[in-house]
Order: C-alpha cells, then structure tokens, then sequence
C-alpha cells in the first residue's frame, strides 16, 4: 500500500507514556494536520516518523518500506522546524544545498534541483543573499527549500508558521496551499492553529492522552466529534 502506515507505535520518556499504540495511515498527496494540546505528543510523532526519536514499539511504513531503523536522511522525508536554524554564513544557495552536498548528489543536480525549488517557492532571486539579509517569512520558506530539494515522499511540518506575525502566516497559509499542489509529497503538519488546520488539511488528527481521539475531515470534526474532549477542544456546537 503506497502512503504512510503507523501500526502500534508507542513511546516513553522516563516511565512516562507519551504515545500509546498509535495507528494511523496518510495516502500520498494528502495533508493531514495534527491538532491537540501541548504535550500531547505531536511532536514526538514527527520525530519518530522523521528518525529523530525511536519508538519504543510499532512499525513505520512508507511505501511498502519499513522506515522505522533507516537513518533519517534515508527516508524519503523531510522535517521543517518551528526554530528553523539556517547556517548564517552560507547563503540561500549553500542553505539549500547543505543535504544534498552531504548525500554526494552530483553538482549540476544540485545547481537544478535548488534552482527549481527556489523557483517553485519564488525566493530565486535571493539565493545568493545570506540568512541576515531576509525577512522571517523569506527564511521560513528557504527552511522549506531546503526539504524540497530532497523530493520527499513526505512532508513533516513542525508548526512551521508559528513564529510568523498573523499577517505573514496568513500568506505563508496560501503558499502552502500552493505548494502543496506543486509537488508530489504528502504533507503532515503540527499546528495549534485551528483555522490553519481547518483551511489546509484534508484530515485532522486530534491527539489527547497519549491517544488520537480522532481521525476525520475538518468539517466531520466540527459536526460530529467523536468524544467531549474533540467537542470541546475544537469549540464545536455538539
Ligand atoms: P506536543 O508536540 O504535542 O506539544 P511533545 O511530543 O513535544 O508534545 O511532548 C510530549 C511529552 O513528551 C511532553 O510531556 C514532553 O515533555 C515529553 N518529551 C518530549 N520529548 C522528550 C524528551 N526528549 N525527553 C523527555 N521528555 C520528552
Ligand atoms: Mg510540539
């Protein structure tokens, strides 16, 4: 089955239960969202999807391949952060090909695959400008650049708008949609904005207590939640 399958993943931090037999399938193309209260494991997840934590049980699936023990930079997924950190020396050009420099891919593949997705993301004419010299949307989206180029299987969004004024996170909210249509990836993105949820993923996970207490469309979400906790935690009416 193409797509990402979770099946029975569970972690610990010290005796301390913080995700608990997850299941869960995305198929490719699709955005999903994760919603839920700070703690509850969002980013845990990420990392265990990206490689960056290891899960104490369960399997990671990514077409047809069991990812969980590759490395990350062999997974065919790519993590942006909320603290995206850019080499300040380098510039946008050297930012975006930092991975692919270190995965050996030759030189003039590099040269193309930034200057598509530098294209793709409509910084092209910033790429030989350094960190300092752009505004915090503009590094935003070399930090996504900078994934691109890795033509992932699967975006992992860490609540990559966060640290944008409302302004400037509503635009980046209307480039990802873009983007989104631009590329082949599947996207999962951490957010605790529910409008950006609403308006961007086709599925919602809400996560609580260690659990995803529901897996469904925004709109399904809204009109029949699966449990008071969702009601609530997303306002609906029910
Ligand atoms: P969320 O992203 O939903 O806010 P997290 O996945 O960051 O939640 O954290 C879930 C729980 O796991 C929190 O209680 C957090 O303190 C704990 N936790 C996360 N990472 C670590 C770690 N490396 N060591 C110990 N505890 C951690
Ligand atoms: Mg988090």
């Amino acid at each position: 089955m193409p797509g990402l399958q979770l099946r029975g993943v569970a972690k610990s931090f010290r005796n301390t239960e913080v995700l608990s037999n997850v299941d869960l399938d995305v198929a490719p193309r699709e955005f999903i969202a994760f919603l839920g209260p700070s703690g509850s494991g969002k980013s845990t997840l990420l990392r265990i999807i990206a490689g960056l934590e290891t899960a104490d049980a369960g399997e990671v699936i990514l077409d047809d391949r069991r990812i969980d023990g590759l490395p990350p930079g062999q997974r065919g997924v790519a993590m942006v952060f909320q603290h995206y950190a850019l080499y300040p020396h380098m510039s946008v050009r050297q930012n975006m090909a930092f991975g692919l420099r270190n995965a050996r891919v030759p030189q003039d593949q590099i040269d193309r695959l930034v200057e598509d997705a530098a294209r793709v993301l409509e910084i092209d004419p910033l790429l030989e400008r350094k960190p300092a010299q752009l505004s915090g949307g503009q590094r935003q989206r070399v930090a996504i650049g900078r994934a691109i180029v890795k033509s992932p299987k699967l975006f992992l969004l860490d609540e990559p708008l966060s640290n944008l004024d409302a302004a400037l996170r509503l635009r980046t909210r209307v480039e990802l949609a873009q983007l989104r249509e631009r590329v082949e990836s599947a996207f999962i993105m951490v957010t605790h904005d529910q409008a950006e949820a609403m308006t961007l993923a086709d599925r919602i996970v809400v996560f609580n207590d260690r659990r995803i207490q529901q897996i469904a469309a925004p709109m399904e979400i809204y009109a029949r939640p699966a449990n008071r906790f969702v009601a609530q935690f997303v306002g609906s009416p029910a």
